[in-house]
This record gives C-alpha cells, sequence and structure tokens, in this order.
C-alpha cells in the first residue's frame, strides 16, 4: 500500500504544503503554505506574476477525532499589474481550502450550511457546539442566506424579516426585489 504525505491525509488534492502540526490552546494547529500558482486579480482577472508581500492568515477546519483544527496559512499578496484596473493588490486564495473575507476551511464552510439548512437557527448552533465545528449564529444566518455572489448591483431594495419557524422573527435581510433575492449579510435581530 502507497504510504501517505501529511498533506494527504490533513488537505488531500490542495495546493498547500504542510510545515508543522502542533498543539495550540487545545486545537490542532497545521501550519501550511500555499504552493499554488499565481491567483488571478478578482476585479479584472489578469494573472499575477510579482508577489507584494505574505502573511499569515488563520482558517476553521473540520475536526480531526475530536480535535478542534486550524490552519495557520501563509498565503502571498500580488500586485496586480494592469494599469486600468482600480485594484494594486490583493490576497491570493487556495481553491478547495480558502475564499475571500471567510474565516472557515472551503471543506468546514459546507458543513455548517448543510448543518444551518438541515436544522436552522438555535438547534444548528446546538449541534456545532456538540461536534466543536467553530460557528456562531451569527456565521451560522450568513451562510444560510448570502449568496455567494452577487452579478449586478440591484436597482430596487426591500426590507424582510424572517424566521426560522413560523411565528418567531430571528433577522431582517435586504432583498433585491427585480431579481427576488437576498443580498447581502442579515442582521441578526437577537444580537446584542
Ligand atoms: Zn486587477
Amino acid at each position: 500500500m502507497a504510504s501517505k504525505t501529511v498533506e494527504d491525509v490533513l488537505i488531500p488534492g490542495i495546493a498547500v504544503r504542510v510545515e508543522r502540526v502542533s498543539d495550540s490552546s487545545g486545537a490542532l494547529a497545521v501550519d501550511a503554505v500555499s504552493t499554488g500558482r499565481p491567483g488571478q486579480c478578482p476585479d479584472c482577472r489578469k494573472q499575477a506574476r510579482r508577489v507584494h508581500s505574505s502573511h499569515q492568515r488563520s482558517l476553521d477546519e473540520r475536526p480531526l477525532g475530536s480535535r478542534r483544527v486550524v490552519v495557520r496559512l501563509r498565503v502571498r499578496r500580488y500586485f496586480c499589474d494592469r494599469k486600468q484596473c482600480s485594484r494594486k493588490t490583493f490576497v491570493e486564495q487556495v481553491p478547495g481550502l480558502t475564499e475571500r473575507h471567510r474565516p472557515s476551511s472551503t471543506g468546514l464552510t459546507g458543513w455548517l450550511r448543510s448543518i444551518a439548512v438541515e436544522l436552522g437557527g438555535r438547534p444548528a448552533v446546538r449541534l456545532c457546539r456538540r461536534l466543536r465545528l467553530a460557528a456562531g449564529r451569527t456565521r451560522l444566518l450568513r451562510l444560510l442566506t448570502a449568496p455567494p455572489f452577487q452579478s449586478r448591483a440591484p436597482r430596487v431594495l426591500g426590507v424582510d424579516e424572517f424566521a426560522f419557524r413560523k411565528g418567531c422573527t430571528y433577522g431582517t435581510v435586504l432583498v433585491d426585489v427585480e431579481a427576488g433575492r437576498v443580498v447581502g449579510a442579515p442582521v441578526d435581530n437577537d444580537e446584542p
């Protein structure tokens, strides 16, 4: 049987190199470095060539056994060299692992979204806590209602309230009236 690398076990099929696995306040910390090709500018899609800098970002990942897993990933910031583009630099994303502005790995995000869809609201939060999945109520609500991307700016906005159960109001959302879909992050009415 072929032997497995640490990457095969922890982050299979993803362009990262695992440098160290250690304990970090009760969680398993996986220090990793992105090894993929330079990404494309998120605004103009031009392929990047020049590295600006690098930094570490922290991602909650699915647990291993009963341990929480945090990936401490070193990612690169690139210059966008297209003169007409208003974006000067951008941080690379690792396909299958990271998404812009999201504190969970792509895999964990999928789990959380499924749990939120199946259970909704407080039961979802309770199950996540029991399974040691890093997710508060607000994060679950956002996954449930925010669309993955916005193709155009809405022209007519409406305000709507939503609930996971009949008769209970949990939050307020902005709705693109013409497209009939939710835009932006919902406001959780119970949040202090
Ligand atoms: Zn650009």
